[in-house]
């Protein structure tokens, strides 16, 4: 595919998993609280139970942490048929609290694009999540003085995405979105007839995974690393000045 650097006008970057770390925390959080339930229910059964729970309260809860820590509970109060006690219940919200007051670092290279592609382009962060556990993320991470605007979605739909156009006053066609996930970050902003690249990460949520196939190859490419956006969209590489942009 092409993507015409020059009809770019906006770009858009996923946050979890595309700037900083944020699944594998996810992946030793579960591990604890299956191991913390292992009297009532094998692991492979809990963690069973615990994806199945998620995905049922996804529309009640949405994502992030909190809604985790509720589905956790959850789950533990199902595989323990009601007999798991409340100090265990406490040792989940401890869990919970731990990964969110975790720093979550930043992958390799973010520094080095963003400070590269924000002479030429409109940054904007647009992410799914619980607001306060996102912007508290965006705080922490220093890197929030790259970004025109913020935009914390309760979905990655088509109809987020229009809307997000809309408030940006700018065509599909000038819209490039940068995100690890093909179903949240790339697909509905192809089908809207904008521009994607897809930076794999290596663990994804099972929930956010789609078969390349289900995506037109015509607008979008995939990059192995977020510095491969660079040389795709023709802009050289930042590193030697690096240094001097350092987050706060
Ligand atoms: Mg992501």
């Amino acid at each position: 595919m092409s993507i015409h650097p020059e009809k770019i006008k906006v770009i858009g970057f996923d946050a979890d998993d595309t700037l900083w770390i944020n699944e594998p925390y996810y992946r030793e959080s579960e591990e604890q609280f299956c191991r913390l339930l292992k009297k009532y229910s094998s692991e492979e059964n809990t963690m069973r139970h615990l994806l199945e729970i998620e995905i049922g309260n996804l529309e009640l809860y949405g994502y992030g942490t909190k809604a985790f820590m509720l589905s956790m509970m959850e789950t533990a109060v199902s595989v323990s048929a009601g007999k798991v006690t409340a100090a265990e219940i406490a040792q989940i919200i401890e869990l919970g609290k731990a990964q969110i007051n975790r720093k979550n670092d930043l992958l390799p290279g973010v520094i080095e694009v963003l400070t590269a592609l924000s002479p030429h382009f409109r940054l904007i962060v647009a992410t799914k999540g619980d607001l306060l556990d996102q912007e508290r993320k965006l705080s922490n991470s220093g890197i929030a003085r790259f970004f025109h605007h913020i935009e914390i979605m309760s979905h990655k739909k088509e109809e987020n995405y229009r809307k997000l156009l809309s408030h940006l006053d700018i065509p599909a066609g000038r819209f490039l979105m940068i995100g690890n996930s093909l179903k949240s970050d790339v697909l509905p902003v192809v089908n809207l007839g904008g521009y994607a690249i897809h930076v794999p990460y290596h663990i994804t949520w099972f929930h956010e995974e789609v078969h390349p196939d289900q995506v037109p190859r015509s607008r979008f490419l995939s990059v192995s690393s977020l510095a491969g956006v660079l040389p795709a969209l023709g802009i050289p590489s930042s590193a030697q000045n690096e240094d001097h942009h350092q987050p706060d």
